[in-house]
Protein backbone atom coordinates (compact mmCIF):
# COMPACT_ATOMS: atom_id res chain seq x y z
CA UNK A 1 0.00 0.00 0.00
CA UNK A 2 1.00 3.35 -0.81
CA UNK A 3 2.19 5.27 2.67
CA UNK A 4 -0.26 7.55 3.53
CA UNK A 5 -2.88 6.35 1.36
CA UNK A 6 -6.03 4.76 3.20
CA UNK A 7 -7.04 0.93 2.44
CA UNK A 8 -8.88 0.25 -0.39
CA UNK A 9 -9.01 -3.55 -0.05
CA UNK A 10 -12.24 -5.21 0.98
CA UNK A 11 -12.44 -6.90 3.98
CA UNK A 12 -12.34 -11.10 4.05
CA UNK A 13 -15.09 -12.83 4.56
CA UNK A 14 -15.02 -14.61 7.90
CA UNK A 15 -16.58 -17.76 9.21
CA UNK A 16 -16.88 -19.65 12.21
CA UNK A 17 -13.83 -21.51 10.55
CA UNK A 18 -11.41 -19.06 9.23
CA UNK A 19 -12.11 -15.98 12.11
CA UNK A 20 -8.66 -17.96 14.48
CA UNK A 21 -6.91 -16.92 10.65
CA UNK A 22 -8.10 -13.41 10.08
CA UNK A 23 -7.49 -12.73 13.87
CA UNK A 24 -4.52 -13.33 13.37
CA UNK A 25 -4.05 -11.67 10.31
CA UNK A 26 -5.37 -7.94 11.72
CA UNK A 27 -2.61 -8.83 14.17
CA UNK A 28 -0.13 -8.94 11.45
CA UNK A 29 0.50 -13.05 12.01
CA UNK A 30 0.63 -15.61 9.63
CA UNK A 31 -1.24 -18.94 11.29
CA UNK A 32 -2.55 -22.71 10.58
CA UNK A 33 -4.69 -25.03 11.78
CA UNK A 34 -2.82 -28.28 13.30
CA UNK A 35 -4.47 -31.39 13.87
CA UNK A 36 -4.73 -31.73 17.59
CA UNK A 37 -3.98 -35.76 17.14
CA UNK A 38 -1.66 -36.16 13.97
CA UNK A 39 0.10 -32.98 13.60
CA UNK A 40 -0.83 -32.64 10.12
CA UNK A 41 -0.85 -28.99 8.95
CA UNK A 42 -3.61 -27.86 7.26
CA UNK A 43 -4.97 -24.27 4.84
CA UNK A 44 -7.65 -23.09 4.27
CA UNK A 45 -9.09 -23.80 8.04
CA UNK A 46 -11.52 -26.10 7.98
CA UNK A 47 -13.54 -28.12 11.22
CA UNK A 48 -11.92 -31.86 10.51
CA UNK A 49 -8.26 -32.99 9.94
CA UNK A 50 -8.04 -34.18 6.34
CA UNK A 51 -5.65 -37.07 6.99
CA UNK A 52 -7.39 -38.72 10.59
CA UNK A 53 -10.72 -36.78 10.39
CA UNK A 54 -10.36 -35.70 13.74
CA UNK A 55 -11.22 -32.75 15.29
CA UNK A 56 -9.13 -31.55 17.42
CA UNK A 57 -7.35 -28.32 16.59
CA UNK A 58 -4.64 -26.64 17.36
CA UNK A 59 -3.28 -22.48 16.16
CA UNK A 60 0.52 -22.58 15.44
CA UNK A 61 1.92 -19.40 13.71
CA UNK A 62 4.07 -19.80 10.42
CA UNK A 63 7.18 -18.55 9.23
CA UNK A 64 5.59 -16.44 6.56
CA UNK A 65 8.40 -17.55 4.31
CA UNK A 66 7.93 -19.47 1.52
CA UNK A 67 8.78 -19.95 -2.39
CA UNK A 68 6.49 -18.63 -5.36
CA UNK A 69 5.15 -22.21 -6.78
CA UNK A 70 3.11 -20.49 -9.74
CA UNK A 71 1.31 -17.52 -10.49
CA UNK A 72 -1.52 -15.13 -12.67
CA UNK A 73 -2.11 -11.59 -13.43
CA UNK A 74 -5.67 -11.30 -13.44
CA UNK A 75 -6.87 -8.47 -15.89
CA UNK A 76 -10.58 -9.32 -15.72
CA UNK A 77 -12.94 -8.73 -14.14
CA UNK A 78 -12.36 -5.36 -12.56
CA UNK A 79 -13.08 -4.21 -9.25
CA UNK A 80 -12.55 -0.73 -8.70
CA UNK A 81 -10.49 -1.28 -5.28
CA UNK A 82 -7.66 -3.01 -6.83
CA UNK A 83 -4.94 -2.41 -9.44
CA UNK A 84 -4.44 -4.02 -12.54
CA UNK A 85 -3.17 -6.45 -12.99
CA UNK A 86 -3.44 -8.23 -9.93
CA UNK A 87 -1.17 -10.89 -9.11
CA UNK A 88 -2.75 -13.85 -7.84
CA UNK A 89 0.08 -16.57 -6.65
CA UNK A 90 0.24 -19.82 -5.16
CA UNK A 91 3.12 -19.58 -2.21
CA UNK A 92 4.53 -22.94 -1.13
CA UNK A 93 5.34 -22.36 2.73
CA UNK A 94 8.40 -24.14 4.43
CA UNK A 95 6.23 -25.70 6.57
CA UNK A 96 5.03 -27.39 3.88
CA UNK A 97 1.13 -25.86 3.02
CA UNK A 98 0.45 -23.86 0.06
CA UNK A 99 -1.51 -20.81 -0.20
CA UNK A 100 -3.42 -18.67 -2.09
CA UNK A 101 -2.91 -14.65 -2.08
CA UNK A 102 -1.64 -11.98 -4.01
CA UNK A 103 1.61 -10.57 -4.82
CA UNK A 104 2.95 -7.38 -4.01
CA UNK A 105 6.25 -5.35 -3.94
CA UNK A 106 6.96 -6.25 -7.68
CA UNK A 107 6.67 -5.62 -11.35
CA UNK A 108 5.03 -8.15 -13.03
CA UNK A 109 7.84 -8.78 -16.04
CA UNK A 110 10.36 -9.33 -12.93
CA UNK A 111 7.88 -12.12 -11.04
CA UNK A 112 9.56 -15.62 -11.25
CA UNK A 113 8.19 -18.99 -10.79
CA UNK A 114 10.49 -20.69 -7.96
CA UNK A 115 11.45 -17.07 -6.26
CA UNK A 116 11.47 -16.66 -2.67
CA UNK A 117 9.13 -15.03 -1.12
CA UNK A 118 7.97 -13.49 2.37
CA UNK A 119 4.51 -12.48 4.19
CA UNK A 120 3.27 -8.64 4.52
CA UNK A 121 -0.12 -7.10 5.51
CA UNK A 122 -2.59 -5.04 3.39
CA UNK A 123 -4.84 -3.33 5.39
CA UNK A 124 -8.54 -3.85 4.60
CA UNK A 125 -11.50 -0.88 4.58
CA UNK A 126 -12.72 -3.02 7.79
CA UNK A 127 -9.55 -2.50 10.13
CA UNK A 128 -8.28 -6.60 9.16
CA UNK A 129 -5.52 -7.29 7.09
CA UNK A 130 -5.24 -9.75 4.53
CA UNK A 131 -1.66 -11.76 4.12
CA UNK A 132 0.43 -10.66 0.67
CA UNK A 133 3.64 -12.09 -0.24
CA UNK A 134 6.78 -9.83 -1.38
CA UNK A 135 9.60 -11.22 -2.77
CA UNK A 136 12.53 -12.11 0.11
CA UNK A 137 14.79 -8.88 0.63
CA UNK A 138 17.70 -11.29 1.59
CA UNK A 139 16.71 -13.20 -2.33
CA UNK A 140 17.47 -16.13 -0.34
ZN1 LIG B 1 -5.16 -35.44 11.90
Amino acid sequence: MEVGRAPRRPGPIVTDDSAVFWDAAALRRLVAQRCGNCGALRHPPRPMCPRCRSLAIEVVSLSGRGTLYSYALLHHPQHPDFDYPVPAALVDLEEGLRMVSNLCGIAPDDIRIGMPVVVDFEPTVDGRAVPVFRPAADGR
